[in-house]
């Protein structure tokens, strides 16, 4: 994410081609305890028929991470926000169950940055291009029977945040399945990821995740250009595996249970989503700073929040949207 000083420094991640098995690091091949589950294909494009009907006989869960092509500091690679995201859902789907579509490189805003694409305006919350685009994708997931929806987004300016939010809500009350829209760092707020750019906690779980790509040796010494948040060679792989394993276990619980959810607990999930993104927009909006709504989040105010989801203590989500 990019809280930067000027409120300006956010991703936009990258497209394609990402392939686990183009991953040779040693943090990214499954533990013992893990290896028949995690060598399992999960990513959508990579599947034949009968693995995808067998896949979603099991758990008809959709993954879909998002990111964008974007300056990550001279130490990460451009394409880190979707990378981490499909990395991150590609180990939730192995351990949860669900599959994951291919990753979109394209969101809200990005920095001024070489090697950045920015598809539309950094405070954008009216977004056209990713707003329409994950609408009609959750469509198209519907007709083709998943029951559950989630959007990872790893890449975080705050309108990038609130549209995917807001959309995944509004999808899930139009098409009657829960879809949850949400950076992945807001399941990993209790284990203090408060999001960054290309900082301690993007380099972390890259660390953990992508390890042969990343080189501190070339980050030079502060400031660092485009790199928002702790200090970035503070991290270590163990913060990532800490940070990794807490958010793929919750998005593995989510995707077990999702599909199953009955029509109350579906209405107090939209609630709770909605409470959450409608206090964001209208801080946003009332004190014209898009990032208003992330005021007290390092106070711990919603730090809870992914431990609550998991739980679908959706009441209290809601009485927590209220102190953000
Ligand atoms: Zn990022």
């Amino acid at each position: 994410m990019k809280r930067l000083t000027a409120g300006a420094l956010f991703s936009m991640a990258a497209p394609t081609g990402w392939s686990q098995d183009q991953s040779d690091s040693p943090a990214a091949k499954p533990s013992a305890s893990q290896a028949s589950s995690t060598s399992r294909e999960v990513r959508l494009e990579w599947m034949m028929p009968a693995e995808i009907n067998a896949a979603m006989t099991q758990c008809s869960t959709l993954f879909q991470p998002l990111g964008t092509i974007e300056w990550h500091g001279l130490h990460n690679v451009v394409g880190l926000d979707a990378l981490k995201a499909q990395m991150l859902c590609i180990r939730a789907a192995q351990a949860g169950g669900g599959v994951v579509a291919p990753p979109l490189f394209g969101g809200v805003g990005g920095l001024d940055e070489p090697h950045t694409f920015v598809m539309e305006p950094e405070n954008d919350i009216h977004s056209i291009l990713v707003r329409s685009w994950v609408e009609k994708l959750c469509r198209e997931a519907v007709r083709q029977g998943f029951k559950a929806i989630i959007i990872l987004t790893g890449h975080y300016g705050a309108a990038q945040q609130m549209v995917i939010r807001d959309v995944a809500m509004r999808q899930s009350r139009a098409l009657g399945i829960p879809v949850l829209g949400t950076p992945e760092y807001f399941l990993a707020l209790d284990k203090g990821y408060l999001g960054d750019h290309a900082a301690w906690g993007e380099t972390a779980l890259m660390l953990h995740l992508a390890p042969k790509k990343v080189d501190l040796s070339r980050l030079g010494n502060p400031p660092y250009q485009g790199v928002g948040g702790r200090d970035p060679k503070q991290a270590t792989p163990a913060d990532g595996r800490l940070l990794s394993e807490t958010i793929c276990e919750r998005l593995a619980s989510l995707s077990r249970q999702m599909p199953q959810w009955d029509t109350a607990t579906l209405r107090d999930f939209i609630d709770a989503e909605s409470a959450l993104v409608s206090r964001q927009m209208l801080l946003a909006a009332s004190e014209k700073n898009v990032w208003a709504g992330w005021r007290n989040i390092g106070k711990g105010v919603i730090s809870a929040y992914g431990q609550l989801l998991v739980e679908r203590k959706f009441k209290e989500i809601v009485e927590l949207t209220q102190k953000l």
